[in-house]
């Protein structure tokens, strides 16, 4: 069968196909220590639910406007100047089925043929694909471990050319965990404004996973004419652990926001109507349940760490934000999916490898699982890297 030449050259997620394969081994009675999930391991908060379930015997089962529930919209509005200073009328909102359809919307509004995305590696895996379904070309600019995996300015400015459209900024970053600084946002921020074609789409879904006194500036709260450059993708799963729920948002220009909201009007409709009542309690309810969640990360992040580090052969640098490690594994000679196949293989480990984001020389941990899991885990990576490097001397 001859499919369309724009799903032809998108690849498979690798990270999707990895966890399912370390579940279908759990499942068949292997003990398998798996540090593959990209979501939080906890229970999606009560009060969350309760609201969710309450609109449900409400009757809030029927088709909602394509663009979201009115009383979600200026929630987020609300949020997104409270936490993070951004001025953005509800009006300036599309809810959407996660940030993964966020990005995948924006893409489809605003790129045509021959346009180019800028891309960091390591990146997150859908964009370099949402890129190429929306017929533009991907532009990866590869950055440096010693510069903890963020692209400087420098390096910004000599990627963007006349054909460039959109840069893509992610901060909290999934693979690696680092967090830009306020002043490295602004000092990117300098090098877009002086190029007026070219947009931001700033993916913030981690922005509340924080560690270390680490403070997030959106690179739209940099100035006005910023703002209206930037468009903020964003959604509950990873802050509220509500990986399942599928709900996201989109903030930006009126004019994106409107055709986002016709191409959502003529594919998905309005995002699951209850669901969307639980996304306004996670908004408006107490906010305790993200601190809870941080902590637990927090302790989790600092076992990792410090196992990871004390692995010959393995460097790391100490991220701060989200809930992965991306340790460089180079020193072992193995690319990164002969790593993650033989670990998975010979010790029952599951890692993601870094050529999923871009980066051949890293594997991905994700710390969202229990303290157990964490030590034994890392026992059996230790084992597994000191026996590949004792048979490589
Ligand atoms: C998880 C994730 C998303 C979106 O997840 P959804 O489940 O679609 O809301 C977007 N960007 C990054 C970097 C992520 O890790």
């Amino acid at each position: 069968m001859q499919l369309a030449n724009r799903i032809r050259k998108v690849t498979p997620s690798i990270t999707l196909a990895i966890d399912s394969k370390a579940k279908a081994m759990k499942a068949s009675g292997v003990d398998v220590c798996s540090f593959s999930a990209g979501e939080p391991d906890f229970d999606t908060p009560e009060h969350i639910r309760t609201a969710a379930k309450n609109a449900l015997d409400q009757g809030k089962t029927r088709y909602g406007p394509a663009a979201g529930v009115p009383e979600l919209r200026s929630a987020i509005a609300d949020r997104l100047y409270k936490d993070n200073q951004l001025e953005y009328k509800p009006e300036q909102i599309v809810v959407t089925n996660g940030g993964k359809h966020s990005l995948y919307n924006l893409m489809m509004v605003l790129l045509n043929e021959g346009d180019e995305v800028i891309i960091p590696v390591p990146f997150w895996v859908s964009y370099t694909e949402i890129a190429k379904v929306a017929d533009a070309t991907p532009v990866m600019v590869m950055t440096e471990e010693a510069n903890g995996y963020k692209i400087t300015p420098e390096q910004l400015e000599a990627a963007i050319t006349p054909k460039t459209k959109l840069f893509v900024l992610n901060s909290p970053s999934n693979p690696t965990g680092m967090v830009y600084t306020p002043e490295e946002i602004k000092a990117l921020a300098e090098v877009l404004l002086r190029h007026e074609q070219v947009y931001v789409v700033s993916d913030e879904i981690y922005h509340k996973i924080l560690y270390d006194g680490a403070t997030h500036l959106s690179i739209g709260a940099t100035s006005r004419a910023m703002l209206e450059r930037t468009i903020i993708s964003s959604g509950f799963a990873k802050a509220y652990s509500m990986t399942g729920w599928r709900v996201g948002y989109l903030a930006g220009a009126p004019e994106i926001i409107k055709a986002a909201t016709t191409l959502q009007g003529h594919s998905t409709s309005n995002v699951c109507t209850f669901a969307q009542y639980g996304a306004i309690a996670a908004l408006t309810e107490s906010q305790d349940c993200v601190e809870t969640m941080r902590l637990a990360f927090a302790e989790r992040r600092e076992v990792m760490y410090q196992r990871l580090n004390a692995i010959p052969g393995v460097t790391c640098p100490k991220p701060d934000g989200a809930f992965y490690l991306f340790p460089n594994i180079s020193q072992t000679g193995l690319t990164s999916m002969q790593f993650c196949d033989a670990l998975l293989e010979e010790f029952q480990v599951a890692l993601i490898p870094g050529i999923a984001f871009g980066l051949d020389t890293n594997v991905r941990l994700s710390y969202a699982t229990d303290l157990t899991t964490i030590e034994r885990g890392c026992d059996r990576l230790h084992k597994f890297v000191e026996k590949v490097l004792a048979t490589q001397s």
